[in-house]
Parts: structure tokens; C-alpha cells; sequence
């Protein structure tokens, strides 16, 4: 892809997410919480994350969660990313409940339908880029053939082509964490969660990571961000912020 075509699909997603912000017509919902509570209790203290979250996301949005530490925002990752369940309340991602499913049904979901992008990139330091994505196929039950060939195609859609044979310590910060893009769409999920995953780069890094995330919304990835920097907020179809466990839509802010 030469660049003029680049520019004209950063473009269009622009507009896609701006028509979105204006209420639009809402797709279809992907996630659905109702009375969504998560409590902690560590001794005798209890505290309370999530505190009654009711909140929809459609297909295809690209959404952000900001709000101060300790607000809820990983708490609230989790449970979308059926690692942890609700202490109340239920939260279905698509025909899925996932407050009710068994630990079995959650690690099949998390395995197939959920990528998951870290700021500290979780790289395994001792594989190649291309090892680090194919150990994501590994609950799928797809012939190595297979795994290869989304391995390369992952590694094309993140343009790094050329550096699968590369160890992590090889590559730059911008690179890793291209390659843990990689690891994450290479199951094709329907939905990527990323907790701060521009938090480690410097500006020009976090624009380029954006254009390929907001490249994924285009062709249908559902993005879930937490994020401190609000020039990623910006960029998204939809903000919400998290404070004290209570989720706000901050889009028309
Ligand atoms: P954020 O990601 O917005 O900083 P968290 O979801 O990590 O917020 O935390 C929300 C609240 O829950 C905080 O008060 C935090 O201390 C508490 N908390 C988070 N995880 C645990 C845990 N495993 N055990 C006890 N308390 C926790
Ligand atoms: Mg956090």
C-alpha cells in the first residue's frame, strides 16, 4: 500500500468515527452490561470497583476509558475480557452471559473471540516476533500449516513482513508492540482490549500504533482502550470515563 492510499483510509475512518460521534445510526451491541457490580474484599476491607455499571457497546466502535488510577478502568477490562466475573449483575458479549458461563466456556471465548494488548507489550523475550504470534493459535485446533499462514498474513497486516524472524530485544518499542497487535488479531477476534497500550511509546510510535488500530476499526474490530493520553481519547468514536466505578459517556463533553 503506497502512502496516498494510506492517508485517504486514515481519512475515511475519521469520518466514520466522526459520523458515529453524532449519533448515527448505533450497530448492532456487542457487549451488554446490566447492574454490573465488582467488589473486593482482601481481610477485613471491602472495596468496591464497579458499583452498578450499566453500559452498551456496539460492533465496530473504537472506545475509550480514561478516569484516575484505582477508578475501575482494569477491573472493568477484565470482566469484558471474561477473566474475571461480576460479583453482581451480568454482562453478555454477544449471545454469550458471561457472568454465568463456566471457566471452561470463558477460556474458549478468551481464546477465540478476545485479543487482549498490554502497554509493557508481554512479549516472550526468548521468541522470534513469529513464534510470539503463533503461541496465540495455540487453543485453536488448526494445523500448523494453517497457523503459519495467519502468522505471515498477521505479521503483513501490522507491516512488519520482514521482522518475523526477529527477537524483541531486535526491535523498537513501536515494533514489539506492532507484534503484539499481531498476536492478538492473528485468532481474529471480534473485540481487542488494550489496557494504556500506547503508554510505553513516544509521540510519533503512539500516532503510527493508532493509525493501525484505528485501521482494524475500519475493517470491523471492535477497540476498547484505557487510556491517560488524550490525544488517543480523541481519536475514538467514543469516550467514557471511569471514576469511583461509575462509568460516564463523556463523547458529548
Ligand atoms: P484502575 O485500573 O482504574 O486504576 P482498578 O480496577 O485497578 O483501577 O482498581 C479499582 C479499585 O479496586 C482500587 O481501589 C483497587 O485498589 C481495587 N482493587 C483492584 N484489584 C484488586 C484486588 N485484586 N484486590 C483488592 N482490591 C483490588
Ligand atoms: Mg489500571
Amino acid at each position: 500500500m503506497d502512502d496516498a492510499e494510506d492517508n485517504e483510509e486514515i481519512e475515511m475512518t475519521m469520518t466514520q468515527n466522526q459520523a458515529d460521534a453524532q449519533g448515527a445510526e448505533a450497530p448492532p451491541v456487542l457487549y451488554r452490561l446490566e447492574g454490573v457490580t465488582r467488589t473486593y474484599t482482601q481481610k477485613q476491607r471491602v472495596v468496591k470497583a464497579l458499583t452498578g455499571v450499566d453500559l452498551e457497546i456496539g460492533f465496530g466502535e473504537f472506545v475509550t476509558i480514561q478516569g484516575p488510577t484505582g477508578g475501575g478502568k482494569s477491573t472493568l477490562l477484565q470482566l469484558l475480557g471474561a477473566l474475571d466475573k461480576p460479583t453482581s449483575g451480568s454482562i453478555s458479549l454477544g449471545a454469550a452471559e458471561l457472568s454465568s458461563a463456566s471457566p471452561t466456556a470463558l477460556g474458549r471465548i478468551r481464546a477465540e473471540e478476545i485479543g487482549f494488548v498490554f502497554q509493557g507489550f508481554n512479549l516472550i523475550p526468548t521468541l522470534t516476533a513469529a513464534q510470539n504470534v503463533n503461541m496465540a493459535l495455540e487453543p485453536l485446533k488448526l494445523s500448523g500449516e494453517e497457523r503459519n499462514k495467519r502468522v505471515d498474513e498477521a505479521l503483513v497486516h501490522v507491516g512488519l513482513a520482514d521482522r518475523g524472524d526477529h527477537l524483541p530485544t531486535e526491535l523498537s518499542g513501536g515494533q514489539q508492540q506492532r507484534v503484539a497487535i499481531a498476536r492478538a488479531i492473528v485468532k481474529r477476534p471480534r473485540v481487542l482490549l488494550a489496557d494504556e497500550p500506547t503508554g510505553n511509546l513516544d509521540e510519533s510510535m503512539r500516532d503510527e500504533i493508532l493509525t493501525l488500530l484505528e485501521g482494524l476499526c475500519a475493517e470491523g474490530l471492535t477497540l476498547i482502550v484505557v487510556t491517560h493520553d488524550s490525544a488517543v481519547a480523541k481519536r475514538a468514536s467514543r469516550r467514557l470515563r471511569l471514576a469511583k466505578g461509575v462509568v460516564t459517556d463523556i463523547t458529548r463533553g
